[in-house]
């Protein structure tokens, strides 16, 4: 049970007795419920009283006798803002009641409403009333409160699509302050556009109330503040009803996803694009490719992909780091990029992968002349970490629709078109054949086998005597890597050493073949033979090894061999490749008194003024030049300049792949000092090889 309600306390503030007894006397003969009476003369004596707590509503009089007229009234309601103010007045302070009431007063009471049935119904009004505003007002505050805390703008209309309301976050996304804004129609505040296409985006309002439900809006929204800034919005718009369900009006929701929406374009751009270059990656290629296809198709027209793979950009990231290799490869997306046209798209697979599509072109020819453009574009040096550095490519083409009809075949079929590019000398194109899968997939088991063989120790070196033509006396060997796999026949190194430079491995393969030589050249000492200098070769990627120069000093230092019983031979490409730092490498060599020498020497196109810088101590002439001395008189005459140069600049001078007596003879006649070839041994095993050495090389040498 709850207690009884106590009636409520009513304060009189009334000077006349008269009027304070007919007020009593009304309020105890109530027909509206009881009321407590507290009656007070004057001013003072009221205001001392509202001090306390407990009035529900005041009864005054302004005529008092410390106070009179409107400063009764404002006194009053200074102290007493939150009670209901009754003013009491005669006919002649009519004026003066209704003006307390536009101050604040709940109600004029003229004498004619001071009866027992309308002083308690006016009291009780106002007392209701005032309880009912108290809860409106909060309510009230509290939606406004509520509504300039939230993160979201909110903007509401009537139906007519005039702005009735902005909280701040719609104030300052607009641009437009409450005031100025209430009253405007929405389009000229609630600017928004579609972002892609710039055109005014749908009125949120006239969906809102034409469905008459909760809509969200267009997606990529663009909201235009008043002074011209953009920012992406999301927004939402529902329509406010009124009690008998009808549309008053509507609320529009938004909130700025700018941030959002950069940081989801970002994401996108990053999934689609390769990191350091920021080319196109595989993913958008694929894309590219499927579309230009579809295109291609309708117009009867071909497409290219172009395979592109930088030769020994390895070397690059190994000997001069990773930042540097970022930086090379920068410059290749650069050089790539201009040399195409806008049409074409360029992309990164990764490492030192690019693909090019051409998604435009009539015929193969032009894919060949944009592979020729690519290759002269790219030889121009690429100036990193203070030094040019000369990159070449490798290039496969294959075209829609003779070589695939998808991306992924175009592609892999420009892939084995470019190894085969690789494996023609580098720095050219070539086109996919169908011959080529054949050759690829061997490859790729090749590759595989090749991975494990150094562990497996499927490498053996045989060894070919070198030989004083004159005295038949051998003067040196040159170590020749084989691939004996159990049960396969020997593989020589032209048929995996490409590949081995290819995926890195050489490196580790001639870190191999440089031990084993030196320990067998030592054990052939070892044993009491003559000793004799070991030549290894060394591929490009070995020699630009940072840590080549130290490897070669640990091997001898490891197998006891003094260092003159080792030869270095380089082909002139590795030499010429960087001119600069090969001097350095080669000076570094030559202090440690190891020998050098200059393989396959006339097929490349070393500058003499080079050579001269190098500090070489031999030259081989290649055996193209030999084979061909008896029948090409050209031939003999690059011999003969060869071993001519030699002298001069005081090089030994030998002649490789001698097959024949006459050859030999004919090196003679020219006082080419040394020869190596069938003729006096192939390249055989070490035991059989020591053999050699103790026997010697008899006939037909002597001949
Ligand atoms: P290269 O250094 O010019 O070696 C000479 C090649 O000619 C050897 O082939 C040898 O067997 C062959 N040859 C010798 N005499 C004659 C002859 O009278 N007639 C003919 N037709 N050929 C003769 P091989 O062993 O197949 O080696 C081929 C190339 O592979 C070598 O050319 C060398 O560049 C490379 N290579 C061999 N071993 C290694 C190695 O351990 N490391 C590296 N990086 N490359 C190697
Ligand atoms: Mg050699
Ligand atoms: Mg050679």
């Amino acid at each position: 049970m709850t207690a009884p309600a106590l009636p409520p306390k009513i304060l009189l503030i009334e000077n006349d007795p008269t009027t304070a007894e007919t007020i009593r006397a009304a309020l105890a003969t109530s027909t509206a419920g009881t009321f407590e009476l507290e009656w007070v003369h004057q001013l003072s004596e009221g205001l001392a009283r509202l001090n306390d707590k407990g009035i529900s509503a005041i009864l005054l009089d302004l005529k008092l006798r410390d106070s009179d007229g409107m400063d009764t009234f404002d006194n009053v309601f200074k102290v007493a803002q939150d009670i209901p103010i009754l003013v009491l007045g005669c006919v002649e302070d009519e004026e003066l009641g209704r003006q307390a009431v536009t101050r604040g007063a709940q109600d004029y009471l003229p004498p004619a409403h001071w009866d027992n049935f309308s002083l308690p119904r006016a009291l009780r009004n106002a007392i209701e009333r005032k309880a009912v505003d108290d809860a409106l007002f909060a309510e009230r505050e509290r939606a406004i409160v509520t509504l300039n805390s939230i993160g979201d703008a909110v903007l509401c209309t009537d139906t007519s699509g005039h702005i009735t309301y902005l909280n701040l976050v719609a104030e300052s996304m607009t641009g437009w302050g409450r005031e100025e804004a209430t009253g405007k129609l929405l389009a000229e505040v609630f600017r928004i556009i579609d972002g892609p296409s710039h055109k005014p985006a749908r009125d949120p309002l006239e969906m809102a109330v034409e469905q008459n439900k909760t809509v969200g809006l267009t997606v990529n929204c663009v909201l235009i503040r008043r002074d011209g800034f953009e920012s992406a919005i999301e927004d939402s718009a529902a329509p406010i009803h009124d009690r008998a369900g009808r549309i008053v009006g509507a609320v529009i929701v938004f909130h700025d996803v700018s941030a959002a929406r950069a940081m989801s374009q970002r994401m996108t751009h990053a999934a689609q694009h390769d990191l350091v270059t920021d080319l196109p990656n595989r993913l958008l290629l694929n894309d590219r490719i499927s579309q230009s296809i579809f295109l291609a198709r309708r117009q009867r027209r071909s497409v290219a992909v172009i395979f592109l793979d930088l030769d020994h950009f390895k070397y690059v990231n190994d000997s001069l780091g990773h930042a540097a290799g970022d930086r090379l490869l920068q410059s290749v997306s650069g050089r790539l990029v201009s040399s195409l046209r806008s049409s074409d798209t360029v992309s990164r697979l990764g490492g030192d992968e690019f693909i090019v599509l051409l998604s435009e072109i009539s015929h193969p020819a032009d894919a060949a002349k944009s592979a020729v453009k690519i290759l002269q574009a790219l030889s121009a040096p690429h100036f990193i970490k203070n030094q040019d550095l000369h990159i070449n490519a490798s290039i496969g083409i294959s075209i829609f629709p003779d070589d695939g009809a998808d991306a992924d075949t175009l592609i892999q079929n420009a892939d084995m078109a470019m190894y085969c590019a690789k494996e023609s000398g580098r720095n050219n194109y070539q086109f996919f054949k169908s011959e080529m899968n054949q050759r690829s997939v061997k490859r790729q088991s090749l590759e595989g086998s090749l991975r494990g063989a150094l562990e497996r120790e499927e490498f053996v070196l045989h060894y070919q005597p070198k030989v004083n033509l004159e005295t038949g006396e051998i003067t040196g060997v040159e170590a020749l890597i084989r691939w004996a796999r159990p049960g396969e026949e020997i593989m020589f190194p032209g048929q995996f050493v490409p590949i081995a430079e290819d995926r890195g491995l050489i490196v580790e393969i001639g870190r191999w073949v440089l031990g084993e030589a030196c320990r067998q050249a030592r054990a052939w000492q070892d044993l009491g033979l003559p000793p004799l200098p070991v030549s290894v070769n060394v591929s490009a990627l070995e020699f630009r090894h940072k840590d080549f120069v130290e490897g070669v000093r640990t091997v001898l230092a490891e197998t006891h061999l003094a260092a003159r019983y080792l030869e270095l031979e380089l082909t002139e490409g590795v030499l010429m490749e960087d001119a600069q730092s090969t001097v350095a490498t080669l000076q570094e060599l030559k202090t440690m008194g190891v020998h050098l020498a200059v393989d396959d020497f006339g097929t490349g196109y070393s500058s003499l003024s080079y050579l001269r810088q190098f500090p070489i101590d031999v030259l081989k002439i290649d055996q193209s030049f030999v084979q061909e001395l008896s029948s090409d008189p050209d031939g003999s005459a690059i011999v003969t300049a060869i071993i001519d140069m030699g002298r001069s600049l005081r090089h030994m001078v030998i002649a490789e792949g001698i097959e024949t007596v006459e050859q030999k003879a004919n090196l003679q006649a020219r006082r080419c000092a040394e020869g190596q070839g069938y003729l006096f041994s192939r390249p055989v095993a070490a035991t059989q090889f020591a053999q050699l050495l103790r026997t010697g090389i008899t006939e037909p040498l002597l001949n």
